[in-house]
Formats: structure tokens, C-alpha cells, sequence
């Protein structure tokens, strides 16, 4: 049994906290470096030419998939009409929701990792060589040679969807364990995509690890680990580069005068640890980095403020890990991501899930802009942050706000229009 404080009785309580990370600028692990997001951006460098033959949508970025930074001044001032707060710093909004394939950031990580098992296969076979125009894994005899191989993966949703199409895709034999809580659709439209889908009764952790034991008893099944995976990880840190590229591009200056906020909705913490770790590594202590996650399930905090990382569950001071917020619902975070990130955030802050459909009202009323509702979390820390923080950080009110928009576009409308009615009446009640 851990010992509760006053902080863990608020989270126990599901209360919305804001912390600042005391262990910010230490020594901590150094599991990655530039050279580990160097290779794999040039590993997605090379599948380009794939990517775009086989998801003609990729074909306006070249096969890269990447989506959009767009300043949006229309929703920071609805913010600070709604949060009364003022700031002067600017606000953009980081589009993963709509990334091309899968529609949330998911499309980083998850299809990084299939890219990279697919390259080693064919690499292996000899029948494909890293100078090779990669179009060609398009053709009949690679989908033979990956059709003899699995991939297994646990999912709530959005890692399902991109591992599932880019498997299918490539010919693999692909199996999405699938907790109870994961949308319908994004079942349907996996099976139709030929991909085998499995229902799980209870949490994200059990789909997990249904999916790690299908993979074990099968030397030809890949199984990808979201609460351990370098490889995920390693994809998500790629974001990196392509948003210094699109600064440079936008003239946004990152620096002491001009400090860069990013606000990432974290999960199991692979996506979020990958982007920050890129971050960090590109803009050192120039850029802040805030965490945000749902008051029932804020596994990364619970995890970096006991220092038990992945040795403690929101079970564990009785949350109950429920949440509207899709991808967002874990109760353990990963083994992997906890020690990484631990000198690298900045704060965190922890929503309560009504607060997210106000948010994805305002941005489509505001800048006709459709987020998810997990999507919409970073608004609320950004908010939350200027309450609490700004008077004692002033930095705070300045500079260039990031909120990373995860996931939106695969979501069907009538769901969408069901989530923008929601935050009118909530927004309607306020
Ligand atoms: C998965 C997901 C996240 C969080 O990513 P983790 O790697 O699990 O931390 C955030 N938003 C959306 C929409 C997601 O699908």
C-alpha cells in the first residue's frame, strides 16, 4: 500500500490538479538519442515512395505523412473570453487529427513500427535493398512473403486503426485485441479492412496482454508493445524534426525571448514521451512540455509522483481509469516512457471530461476546425495553466502554444455532430 498525501487524495478524488514536475533539468535515463529520430526519419524517408503509391491521399506530401501547424487567434480569444485569462502569447494547433491513414497521431508510431518490421522482412529476404525505390513493395511478392507473418497488437482504439491498415496493407496477418470500451466503428472499419479484430471484456492492460500472449505462442506474430515499444516511440519523436522544418517555414522563432509550449494528451505515454523527447531534444530548455490527462485515468502522474512509474495503477489508489476521452483511458503507464520523460516535462495538468466538448464546441464555432474530444484536452491545460501557474512563471503568457490536436478525422459525423451538440449544452449551462 502507498502511503495517500493531500496531492494523491485529490486525484483520488478526481479532482482536477495542476503540478509542476520537481524533477525537471535532473539526470535522467538516456535510452534514445538524435541519432536513434535521425534513422528512423530516414527509414520513413525511404517508404515514401510506398506510402504514396498505396494511399494515393499521401500523394500531396510525397508519401510523407505529416499534417498541418495552424495558428488559430479566433480560439485563443474565445479562451480567454470563456477562462477569463489573458495572455500574449500566440496559439497553434498541431493537426493530427487529420493525418492522412488513420487519423490520429497513432499514425506515427504505429505505422513507423509496421514500416520498420516490413523493411527488416524484406531486407532479410533479399529481395529488397535500402538503395531500392520502395513502390515496389506494392507488388504481388511482397504481399506473399508478409502475408506469412503476423502482427498482434492491444489497443482502446486509434493504435488498432493504424497498425491494422498499414498491416493489411502490406499483407500481414494483422490482430487487434480490443478492450470493451473502443468505439464500434473503428472495429467495423478494421474487419473491413480485413484485419481480425478481438473483443476483450475489462481495460486497455487486458487487451494488452491478450495480444502479447496470441503473439507468444507464434514465432511469425510481431506483437507491438504500446507499453514498451521503441519503435513507437521512436516514431512519435520524428514529429520533431517535421515541426522545426514548418517553424522555419512559418518564421515561428523558438528561444529564451520566444519560449515554445507544447500541451500533449498522454495514455500510455508513448506519444507524448516521443514528441517531447524530439522536442527536448531539438530546443533544449526553450521548450516547455505539459502532459494532460483525464482525472480518471492520470497514470503517468500517478506514476512520475510516487516514482513507482509503471509499478502503480490508478486501480491501485482506487480510480476507476473510465473515461470519454478515446485513447486516453489507461490505467498503467508504459514501462518505458515514465524514467525518459521524468527530466523532460514540465507540468502537468488533469481535465474532467465534460470540460473536453466545451473545447471541441468553441474550436468548430471558432475556426471550423473538428477535433475528438480526447483532442480537445490540451485546451483545457492551457487554460488551467494560466490560472494556476502564470503568476509565479509569467513566461507563461508569452511565447508560441502548441496544443497537440491527436485525433478527429476518422470519427464518423454523426458522432462528431453528436460530440458539438454535447459542448453547446455544456457551453449553454456554463
Ligand atoms: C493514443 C492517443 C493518445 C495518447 O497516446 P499514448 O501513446 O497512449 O500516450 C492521445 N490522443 C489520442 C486521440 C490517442 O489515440
Amino acid at each position: 500500500m502507498i502511503k495517500m498525501d493531500n496531492f494523491l487524495e485529490q486525484l483520488q478524488n478526481y479532482q482536477e490538479v495542476c503540478w509542476k514536475n520537481p524533477k525537471l533539468g535532473q539526470a535522467g535515463e538516456n535510452l534514445f538519442d538524435l541519432e536513434d529520430i535521425q534513422d528512423a526519419s530516414e527509414r520513413l524517408e525511404r517508404f515514401a515512395t510506398y506510402i504514396a503509391t498505396v494511399f494515393p491521399e499521401t500523394q500531396k506530401t510525397n508519401g510523407i505523412i505529416e499534417s498541418e501547424l495552424t495558428e488559430i487567434p479566433h480560439m485563443l480569444a474565445a479562451i480567454e473570453k470563456f477562462d477569463q485569462i489573458e495572455t500574449n502569447g500566440r496559439l497553434y494547433l498541431k493537426r493530427d487529427s487529420d493525418l492522412p491513414i488513420s487519423g490520429s497521431i497513432k499514425a506515427r508510431g504505429g505505422i513507423y513500427e509496421v514500416l520498420k518490421l516490413a523493411e527488416t522482412i524484406a531486407l532479410e529476404s533479399g529481395k529488397l535493398k535500402v538503395t531500392d525505390d520502395y513502390a515496389k513493395l506494392a507488388e504481388p511478392e511482397f504481399v506473399e512473403l508478409f502475408s506469412q507473418y503476423g502482427i498482434a497488437v492491444g489497443s482502446t482504439g486509434n493504435l488498432g486503426l493504424s497498425i491494422g491498415i498499414m498491416g493489411a496493407k502490406l499483407g500481414f496477418h494483422t490482430t487487434v485485441h480490443m478492450s470493451e470500451d473502443a468505439k464500434q466503428w473503428k472495429k467495423d472499419l478494421l474487419r473491413s479492412k480485413g484485419v481480425t479484430v478481438v473483443e476483450h471484456q475489462g481495460d486497455f492492460s487486458l487487451a494488452v496482454e491478450a495480444g502479447r500472449a496470441e503473439a507468444e505462442k507464434d514465432p511469425m506474430c510481431h506483437f507491438v508493445d504500446d507499453e514498451a515499444s521503441r519503435d513507437l516511440f521512436l516514431g512519435y519523436a520524428v514529429a520533431a524534426f517535421r515541426l522545426q522544418k514548418q517553424f522555419t517555414a512559418q518564421k515561428i522563432e523558438v528561444s529564451e525571448e520566444n519560449p515554445l509550449f507544447v500541451y500533449l494528451p498522454c495514455g500510455v505515454g508513448g506519444s507524448p514521451g516521443g514528441v517531447a523527447f524530439g522536442l527536448k531534444t531539438l530546443f533544449g530548455d526553450n521548450v516547455h512540455i505539459i502532459f494532460v490527462e483525464p482525472t480518471h485515468s492520470p497514470c503517468m502522474l500517478l506514476g512520475l509522483y510516487t516514482q513507482l512509474h509503471d509499478d502503480i495503477s490508478v486501480n491501485d489508489i482506487g480510480i476507476d481509469g473510465k473515461t470519454a476521452a478515446d485513447g486516453l483511458a489507461v490505467g498503467r503507464p508504459s514501462r518505458l516512457v515514465g524514467k525518459v520523460i521524468e527530466p523532460l516535462m514540465y507540468a502537468e495538468t488533469t481535465f474532467q471530461d465534460d470540460r473536453l466538448y466545451q473545447y471541441l464546441a468553441m474550436l468548430v464555432d471558432s475556426e471550423k476546425i473538428y477535433v475528438e474530444p480526447s483532442a480537445a484536452s490540451g485546451f483545457t491545460s492551457l487554460a488551467d495553466l494560466n490560472r494556476h501557474l502564470a503568476e509565479t512563471e509569467p513566461f507563461m503568457k508569452t511565447g508560441t502554444h502548441i496544443v497537440w490536436a491527436t485525433g478527429g478525422n476518422m470519427v464518423p459525423k454523426d458522432e462528431m455532430a453528436t460530440y458539438y451538440q454535447k459542448g453547446k449544452d455544456l457551453l449553454a449551462q456554463a
